[in-house]
């Protein structure tokens, strides 16, 4: 399976060409670190990754 990481907002995508979010085909194979925003509000790693919808992240993209 293919994880990749949505260069814009660092989102994880699974199997697809484009970023659900952000509408972005713009996605890396290099990307490292994973974290998962349940609530994106009063997360602050959502904060300090300026997440606004739940789901799999990437902390970096390269
Ligand atoms: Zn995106």
């Amino acid at each position: 399976m293919a994880e990749k990481a949505c260069k814009q907002c660092n989102r994880i995508v699974e199997d697809a060409t484009e970023c659900p979010v952000c509408k972005n085909n713009d996605l890396s194979e290099s990307w490292s670190g994973l974290v998962v925003i349940y609530d994106s509000e009063g997360s602050e790693i959502a904060e300090r990754l300026e997440i606004q919808t739940p789901g799999k992240y990437a902390i970096r993209t390269r």
